[in-house]
């Protein structure tokens, strides 16, 4: 059995889906089922024996360490953090206390589990960090994508956070042995996503009848990745990754958010016409600029594409309406963003 942490959240719910189908080995999902958390994205593997869920904190070491004697797992995937950087703007606290103290306290146990393993159930055991893109910091316009020695540069505080947990995981291997990965990836999008994130937030602006906000000037430049794509590349690298590497996963894919914004708006026309047969387009409203926005995120993923075979499959097009219209076909989903935050 794998453990992860975190399956509860937009990524971890795909990759536990994902595994699920995929597999026939066991899946242990620790998540505290935070705001961010929707127990409607474990709907679909509720009567699957194979899904053992567990509500918990990362950062309570003695539950960790009873999972981990009781359920002997083989590997830890761990996505479980605070992710939304609006928020860490306003209370840092979270972000610190979840991304570091529980990186760091959820480190601790699986050592202490991992270092009482037989030699051969040890050396097979692997830990991997699910991180971010944005560790890295902002890129110049037109400069190179950054490869994975490029040093960390994180400039807002959920960024600094999973920039801190990177260094302890790798400061566990080198210090303890640990076997660690890290997998850093682009932005992500496709269903199920929180609706305070920016595209799941269009199309619930757009069904209220609200401006669709879009932050300063909208050339701020990210690189999209199905969050499908993301779960399979985790899946190859907890497979074939070398321990002690990191791992970029983009799709190559840069785009402006105005650029996204406008082709959720043309998706939406398409889909769900405005009763004045008006553009969408006609609802962007450009709002004040969240303090510290990157400009731009830019990671070169040949290493994982070279090494471990992966490739982005979904093309952006096709990857970007079916989530669009998966939000349309459940609105219930995004109302949640008509209630106020938790
Ligand atoms: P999310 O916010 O949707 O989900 C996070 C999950 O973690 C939630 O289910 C929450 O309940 C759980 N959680 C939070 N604190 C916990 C704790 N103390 N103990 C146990 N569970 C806890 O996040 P996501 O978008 O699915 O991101 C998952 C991981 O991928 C994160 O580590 C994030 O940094 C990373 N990542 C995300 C993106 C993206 O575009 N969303 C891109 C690159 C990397």
């Amino acid at each position: 059995m794998i453990l992860v942490t975190g399956g509860a959240g937009f990524i971890g719910s795909h990759f536990v889906q994902q595994w699920l189908a995929g597999t026939d080995e066991p899946i242990l999902n620790l998540d505290l089922l935070t705001y961010a958390a929707n127990p409607a994205r474990l709907k679909a593997f509720e009567s699957d024996a194979r899904h053992l869920f567990v509500q918990g904190d990362i950062a309570d070491g003695q539950l960790v360490g009873k999972l981990l004697e009781r359920h002997r797992p083989r590997a830890v995937v761990h996505f479980a953090a605070e992710t939304h950087v609006d928020r860490s703007i306003d209370d840092a606290g979270r972000f610190v206390a979840t991304n570091i103290v529980g990186t760091f306290r959820l480190l601790e146990a699986v050592r202490a589990h991992w270092s009482g393993l037989p030699d051969g159930e040890q050396a097979a055991f692997r830990f991997v960090q699910v991180s971010t893109d944005e560790v890295y910091g902002e890129q110049d316009e037109g400069a190179a994508a950054v490869k994975e020695d490029q040093v960390l540069a994180p400039g807002n505080p959920y960024s600094a956070s999973k920039a801190a947990a990177d260094h302890l995981v790798l400061a566990w291997l080198r210090t303890h042995d640990l076997p660690v990965l890290i997998t850093r990836s682009s932005n992500n999008y496709g269903p199920c996503q929180f609706p305070e994130k920016f595209i799941p937030r269009l199309v619930a602006c757009a069904r209220a009848g609200l401006p669709l906000p879009v932050y300063g000037d909208g050339r701020q430049r990210r690189d999209w990745l199905h969050v499908g794509d993301h779960c399979r590349a985790i899946a190859c690298v907890l497979a074939g990754g070398r321990v002690g590497s990191v791992y970029n996963i983009a799709a190559g894919n840069e785009q402006v958010n105005l650029a996204v914004c406008h082709a959720v708006c043309r998706l939406l026309d398409e889909l769900a016409p405005r009763s004045d047969g008006r553009s969408h387009a006609v609802q962007i409203a450009h709002v004040g600029d969240r303090p510290g926005h990157d400009r731009r995120y830019a990671i070169d993923a040949c290493r994982i594409r070279q090494e471990l075979g992966w490739r982005a499959a979904v093309p952006f097009e096709s990857g970007l309406r079916a989530a669009v219209a998966w939000y349309l076909a459940h609105p219930e989903w995004t109302g949640a963003l008509q209630e106020p935050a938790a």
